[in-house]
């Protein structure tokens, strides 16, 4: 199965390239992918790939050890005991969620010399299956962010709730680029707001149309994943 799949990499990156403009960052979500299938959408040049899955990256970053250029993101929710490792072997991390988290990352950067790409995780409209900040919860928390001198916070990430209509997906992003312009114009030393990582395989030209920099595209690019 996954054979059949793999000879449609290259296919399926042409088709998303012609659909997204230059400026906006293709990142791979190969989170449950094989690192053969890596491989493939590294050698069609893609060099941004994303994994939520701690254990499961690192052992994928072994075998692609030779591909020395792939930056990688980290997607998922981080436990504070993991957070090191994360550091470790990530250089973005796109699931920034609380104050305690910051901190410690903070810590922790500095401890280990690294200064990460960070981003905001956004809870736009109420989810209870997801992790992230609500936008009055995010806007008290800045003045302490601010203080995170090792990480460099670059700005939101959100994921959208199941079942959106193409309107309500529309104007969820719309506001998640209208919370990371709040903030902007706050002129806070050590925060910027220029990039917004939103959209995935089902809303990315919706992400896109509302200020996306960043999209995280795993099934279309890959095709299904195992549940
Ligand atoms: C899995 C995942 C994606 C990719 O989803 P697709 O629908 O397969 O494109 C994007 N972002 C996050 C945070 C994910 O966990």
């Amino acid at each position: 199965m996954e054979n059949e799949l793999i000879t449609q990499i290259p296919q399926q990156i042409d088709l998303i390239r012609q659909k997204i403009p230059s400026h906006v960052r293709l990142i791979a979500v190969s989170k449950q992918i094989s690192a053969s299938a890596i491989r493939i959408a590294y050698n069609c040049g893609i060099r941004d790939f994303a994994e939520n899955r701690l254990q499961e990256a690192i052992a994928k970053q072994e075998q692609l050890q030779d591909l020395s250029d792939i930056c990688w993101h980290f997607i998922g929710h981080i436990q504070t005991k993991k957070a090191r490792k994360v550091l470790e072997h990530f250089s973005w991390i796109h699931s920034l969620d609380s104050l305690k988290l910051a901190k410690k990352l903070n810590n922790l950067a500095a401890e280990l010399s690294v200064s990460p790409q960070i981003l905001l995780q956004v809870k736009i409209l109420p989810d209870p299956n997801k992790y992230g900040w609500e936008v009055p919860e995010l806007l008290a928390a800045l003045p302490e962010l601010n203080s995170c001198d090792y990480l460099n916070i670059q700005g939101l990430m959100a994921i959208l709730p199941l079942g959106l209509s193409p309107e309500q997906t529309l104007s969820a992003f719309t506001e998640t680029r209208k919370v990371a312009e709040t903030i902007q114009q706050q002129q806070w030393s050590n925060l910027a707001m220029n990039e917004l990582s939103m959209g995935m395989s089902g809303d990315y030209l919706l992400a896109i149309k509302a200020g996306a920099t960043m999209v995280r595209l795993g099934t279309i690019i890959f095709g299904q994943r195992a549940m």
